[in-house]
């Protein structure tokens, strides 16, 4: 892992939300990280923490493959991506996708806030 680490934070519509509190919580934690993020949840969270999270391109157009690539690429150390297990989802190909990437490069992914919160706090993301 490098010096500054790399966080992309994704969350499908039914999670906003719950990514923009988790982030409010977290925000002294994400300030020490590079944030980048699907398009609209990049914005969500840039909007009510004030963070800088650059956006790539909204998820069902083709953002969570930008984030793959990143993964693919070694330049994100940390997936935050809040899936809704109750909504299917245009993209779930992309989704899939994003999880087997991550797996494939041994990526820490984590898919709901409780992983999240154990993730950030670890010494490893410190
Ligand atoms: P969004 O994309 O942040 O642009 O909404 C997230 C997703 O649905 O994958």
């Amino acid at each position: 892992m490098k010096d500054v680490k790399t966080v992309a934070l994704i969350a499908h519509d039914n999670k906003k939300s719950e990514i923009v509190e988790w982030a409010t919580k977290n925000k002294t934690t994400l300030q020490k990280f590079l944030l980048c993020g699907t398009g609209t949840t990049a914005k969500r969270v840039s909007e009510a923490t004030g963070l800088a999270v650059k956006g790539y391109l909204s998820g069902p157009l083709g953002g969570d493959q930008q984030i793959g690539a990143l993964v693919a690429e070694g330049k994100v150390d940390l997936v935050v991506f809040f899936c809704d297990p109750l909504q299917a989802q245009p993209h779930d190909p992309d989704v899939k996708a994003l999880l087997r990437i991550a797996n494939v490069y041994n990526v820490a992914i984590a898919t709901n806030s409780a992983t999240a919160d154990m993730i950030i706090s670890s010494p490893c993301m410190h």
